[in-house]
């Protein structure tokens, strides 16, 4: 009796045919199919072998140099690694990239710089912030006191003077800006503004827009921001996780003790050698060139909606981003939502400001032009992708009709290939 299969070391997913076929699935339904789901992306062949590398073998814990195992001198180059890219990249001092996820490096932070039951104030998840920023359903939710901004009824964009006042009314230690269904440019300097009016910290989380952050096309939260948090997943076109950066070192130690050993045990090295990954290609001149195409693609995008009579929240997007109100339509986003999937796209149904509907069927759809763009979609393809989705939202129960956009979406993906 050997103790384990004399293929453990040297067969892959055939060894497991049950899951092998549905991670086969997975890309060929990520081959053939249009993802617009904004909180996605296509990664490199390189970020791909990073997440399935040696490197999961490896256990580390505490920051390079500083470990509590031995063995780590490889595990302490690639973290340190992403840590210079992250800092060059984004133009500040500190980084810390081990968050396993966008959610942790907020719970990190939170831990590391304020006390129990302390004041947050955030944005409203119905009005697109995100649920890690304070949310009742959540740990940190609990953990603090949380205080929500909106935006204004007719603008649908941030109201400063809402969070001014919120601010000076409630004195919260954190004010976050930045959310996960929020299109528009965001005033770092005069939110930096308000927080030192309130005696707060400003953590701006950067997730849907770092890409156009790191490359000038939004934005900077630096040097506004007292810390900023990130995933790595969505606009950085990397490996699933978080990071955290900041230029203050007084923060240092509390930021760092409050991700490990505050929310977080052991690294996951493979994660943060696919975020040194994504990071070393972000420093490259190509991914300039890919976030001004995520922005001109969102731009045909929204524009061609636009133009078929569908409603865009506060009129467009700054961030490759957008939300779609389907009231006109007289579809709900679920139904909408899953009409596109058997046409072969992917979207998510969303919230939309002062939505009369619940979020199981909201008003509306939220998308994004990241992954279109990383395969390769122009203008001219998003326009087209935006005369699909009008057609289906026309015939969301005509199987026929359904059919019919299913067979063009397949022809363009074929038309770029991924891996
Ligand atoms: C996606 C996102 C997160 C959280 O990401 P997870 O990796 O799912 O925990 C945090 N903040 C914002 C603004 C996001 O969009």
């Amino acid at each position: 009796m050997t103790t384990v299969p004399d293929t453990y070391f040297t067969t892959g997913l055939d060894a497991d045919p049950e899951l092998g076929a549905a991670i086969r699935g997975e890309l060929e339904r990520q081959r053939d199919g249009i993802e617009l789901i904004a909180s996605e992306n296509i990664v490199s062949r390189l970020v791909l072998e990073t997440q399935g590398s040696v490197l999961t073998n490896k256990t580390v814990e505490g920051l390079p140099y500083a470990r509590y195992y031995g063995g780590a001198e490889f595990a302490d180059a690639i973290e340190t690694l992403a840590i210079e890219r992250a800092t060059t990249l984004f133009g500040c001092r500190y980084a810390n990239v081990q968050p396993h996820s966008g959610s942790n490096a907020n719970a990190g932070v939170f831990l590391g710089l304020l006390r129990l039951g302390d004041t947050i104030l955030s944005m409203n998840v119905a009005a697109g912030g995100h649920i890690s920023h304070g949310h009742p359903a959540t740990l940190t939710g609990r953990d603090y006191r949380i205080v929500s901004y909106g935006v204004g009824r007719t603008s649908e964009r941030i109201d400063l003077d809402e969070i001014r006042d919120l601010a000076l009314t409630n004195r919260p230690r954190m004010i976050i800006a930045g959310g996960s269904a929020y299109p528009r440019a965001i005033d770092f300097a005069a939110l930096r503004d308000i927080a030192d009016e309130a005696g707060a910290y400003l953590l701006v989380d950067m997730a849907h827009f770092a890409g156009l952050v790191a490359t000038g096309l939004y934005p900077n939260p630096f040097p506004h921001a007292d810390v900023v948090t990130t995933t790595t997943y969505k606009s950085l076109r990397g490996a699933r996780g978080g990071m955290v950066l900041w230029n203050d070192e007084r923060l240092s130690d509390r930021i760092n003790h409050g991700i490990f050993p505050g929310v977080q045990g052991s690294v996951l090295l493979h994660g943060v050698a696919g975020k040194a990954a994504c990071l070393g290609e972000a420093l490259q001149p190509s991914f300039r060139l890919y976030n001004e195409a995520v922005l001109a693609n969102a731009t045909a995008l929204a524009e061609s909606l636009a133009e078929t009579g569908l409603r865009l929240v506060a009129g467009g997007t700054d961030t490759g981003l957008m939300l779609v109100d389907l009231a006109e339509r007289g579809v709900t986003g679920d139904i909408a939502s899953k009409a596109l999937e058997k046409a072969g796209i992917a979207v998510n149904k969303n919230q939309i400001p002062f939505d009369p509907c619940p979020p199981e069927a909201p008003s509306g759809l939220r998308l994004s032009s990241n992954a279109g763009t990383a395969r390769g979609f122009d203008e001219t393809d998003f326009a087209m992708v935006a005369h699909w989705i009008d057609t289906v939202l026309r015939a969301s129960t005509d199987e026929t009709t359904l059919a019919g956009v299913r067979s063009e979406v397949l022809a363009l993906c074929r038309a770029h290939p991924i891996y």
